[in-house]
């Protein structure tokens, strides 16, 4: 039978990663997360999205939105599967991740039921049930909590984390986020502690991508005088 004319249907969902934070800078631990998550997960993509105003950061300097874009610009710009998106800084003022997640789809040119798979790190997991609109979130979006091997809350402190989850979102909701954890080996680097360093006038080895700390380097980020 000929199957000319025919409109091809994909076989499944797309399948898209959406890796808030506030990337001030993005380092080489951000990027092994969302690989882990590409795989684990089958993604098409993974859209790193900086937040304009971290709701759980208020208060906290950041380097300008621009700035922090585009070092993942330059991050991501060797992996075809990476991106980032300008969403949040555009949209401006307090960044929710539900807000983000419904205007995600036509703003990457996806359809509306694309398959979301929402990254975050162990130290998001106790909070997220606070999260704006928590319940509609974890329905819309699967989340995939990168546990680093290492980490000092270990899997008590996660398994508790969900057993509070459970009681104020339901059992699915918590279920469902079990199962897009992601165990993965540590990259013992922090944008808190790189941030320290590069006041002191540090310099450093895979922690940054060489283009991302000559970006730091030219327009003078995170010097100890800025
Ligand atoms: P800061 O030290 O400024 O708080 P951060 O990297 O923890 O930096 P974000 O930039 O908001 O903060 O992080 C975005 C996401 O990346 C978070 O969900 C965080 O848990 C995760 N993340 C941060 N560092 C690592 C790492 N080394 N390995 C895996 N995931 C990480």
């Amino acid at each position: 039978m000929s199957t000319a004319g025919r409109i091809e249907r994909p076989l499944r969902a797309r399948r898209i990663g959406l890796f808030g934070g506030s990337f001030d800078p993005v380092h080489a631990g951000h990027l092994h997360a969302a690989r882990a998550a590409l795989r684990a997960h089958g993604l098409d993509r993974v859209v790193f999205v900086p937040a304009a105003e971290p709701p759980h950061k208020l208060g906290t300097r950041l380097a300008d939105g621009r700035h922090r874009l585009a070092m993942l610009e330059l991050a991501t710009a060797g992996e075809p599967a990476f991106e980032a998106s300008s969403l949040e800084l555009d949209r401006g003022g307090r960044s929710y991740t539900i807000d983000t997640v419904r205007a995600l789809p036509a703003a990457i040119g996806e359809p509306e039921d694309c398959e979301i798979y929402l990254i975050l790190g162990t130290d998001n997991l106790a909070g997220l049930a606070t999260w704006r609109d928590a319940a509609a979130l974890i329905d819309r979006v699967q989340p995939v909590v990168i546990h680093r091997e290492d980490e000092s809350c270990g899997s008590q402190g996660e398994e508790s984390a969900l057993a509070s989850m459970a009681q104020h979102l339901g059992p699915e909701r918590a279920d469902k986020v079990r199962r897009g954890r992601v165990v993965l080996p540590p990259v013992r680097v922090s944008a808190t502690r790189l941030r320290g360093e590069l006041a002191r006038g540090a310099s450093f080895g895979g922690e940054l991508d060489p283009a991302v700390q000559q970006y730091i380097e030219r327009h003078g980020l995170y010097r100890a005088d800025a």
